[in-house]
């Protein structure tokens, strides 16, 4: 089982007494506290880097925290290991004839879900396990009527990439706690294409990473195929066939990976009904691969389209199709390119390996992966302030909670405004 210290819990009679020490004496920054009304507690998170402080107060007489206080007196309660999967976890314990107090994780703070490990077994500590990530989250279609058009904003699962990578120049102690890190130093991602409906048909622009990845690779990238854009399709009522148009935004295997598929031994095109939309110079990037971007081309998801003859090459900005118009970005790869929808004065934004994840959204938060960073800054600075004045939905190819919201500023500080 592979765990990380997620935090300490700190059992606190006086609740105003001890933010005097960590809050005013040590200099610590303390969250909004939050009610855990199952335990009846109120929680007040220290973060300390990769881990947390916990501090707890009890709400009610009955609150284990209360019994606890009365019994051993304020100090440490429990500690918290975070795990990627609480059920596979305790059955694992369970196997192993550790006593648990409780045999199913139940709802804890911040939407995760939680299991208490009895102390008898853990040699005098109360041991929580914690699984962050609701997996539930909008892993089915979300459809959002857009001006003329339908947006769905569909998942083809998980992966996972090394958090340092993903961050480029940021220092792991800013990153991981937006991003918590495995035992391997990988975060969570999501693959999310985006479904246009209009009347001239349905496209997708990107396709997720497919099933026809080795073991190895599956492995080293945490391929998750629980849940698959097939389902997310059937969710909304389709199928692949239903697909008239795939936009390649690059041609990397984490966004076309699933543009392709392997049929009784054979390699074919995994939308059968659908003309596949790609830059004619990313295809030459992807058929001409060098050593600082072999990893991230996989000629299985392209090249039998073209054996097929499904694919429109085009060169330069354009509008693909009315209201769905590419612009090169560079910087990530140098024939990256982004989605403008426009319709009726909206406009939303599919912006890729621009804005991966919603921790993507400061300037200089750019990926280790990006061949041309420099270029990647210039472009988002002047997107990022586009975006924030003009209102652009912005859709997060990546993000694994967050499929779209808007980019607002305040006091100097970005956020998301979540919306789906
Ligand atoms: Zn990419
Ligand atoms: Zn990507």
């Amino acid at each position: 089982m592979k765990a990380v210290l997620d935090h300490v819990g700190i059992a606190v009679e006086d609740i105003a007494a001890a933010l005097a020490f960590y809050r005013d004496a040590l200099g610590l920054d303390i969250e909004a506290p939050e009610d855990v009304a199952s335990q009846r507690v109120r929680a007040h998170v220290i973060p300390t880097g990769e881990s947390a402080l916990e501090l707890l107060e009890a709400t009610a007489p009955d609150s284990p925290i209360a019994k606890y206080l009365q019994r051993r007196g304020p100090g440490i309660h429990h500690i918290t290991l975070r795990v990627d999967d609480i059920r596979a976890a305790l059955e694992h314990l369970r196997a192993r004839g550790v006593r648990l107090i409780d045999e199913e994780p139940r709802p804890g703070a911040q939407s995760a879900l939680v299991a208490f490990i009895h102390p008898s077994a853990a040699h005098g500590v109360l041991v929580e396990l914690k699984q962050a990530a609701p997996r539930a989250v909008s892993l089915t279609a979300q459809r959002l009527p857009f001006g003329h058009l339908t947006l769905v904003s569909v998942h083809d699962g998980l992966f996972r990439l090394d958090g340092g990578a993903m961050f480029g120049v940021v220092p792991r102690t800013l990153w991981a706690p937006q991003s918590p890190p495995d035992d391997r130093n990988r975060i969570q991602m999501a693959t999310r294409p985006l479904l246009v409906e209009a009347d001239w048909g349905r496209m997708l622009i990107d396709c997720g990473i497919g099933d026809k990845m080795d073991a190895k690779l599956r492995d080293i990238y945490a391929v998750d195929r629980d849940h698959t854009l097939d389902e997310a399709l059937a969710s909304a009522g389709l199928a692949a066939d239903g697909i008239d148009l795939v936009l390649a935004t690059h041609l990397h295997f984490d966004h076309f990976g699933g543009a392709t598929a392997r049929r009784g031994g054979r390699l074919e095109p995994r939308f059968g009904r659908a003309r596949y939309i790609i830059r004619d110079e990313e295809w030459q990037e992807a058929t001409h691969p060098h050593e600082r971007n072999r990893a991230s081309y996989i000629a299985d998801d392209f090249l039998p389209l073209e054996a097929a003859g499904v694919v429109d090459f085009f060169d330069d900005d354009r509008i693909i199709r009315p209201g769905v118009r590419v612009v090169r970005t560079g910087g990530h790869c140098p024939q990256h390119q982004i989605v403008f929808v426009e319709t009726a004065g909206k406009t939303a934004v599919f912006t890729a390996d621009l804005i991966p994840t919603t921790a993507h959204v400061r300037d200089a938060w750019i990926m280790g992966y990006d061949l041309f960073p420099m270029e990647t800054l210039a472009f988002k600075k002047r997107f990022i302030r586009e975006a924030i004045e003009r209102e652009y939905l912005i859709f997060f190819e990546h993000d694994p909670l967050v499929a779209a919201g808007y980019i607002r500023e305040k006091d100097g500080k970005r956020y998301v405004d979540q919306v789906l």
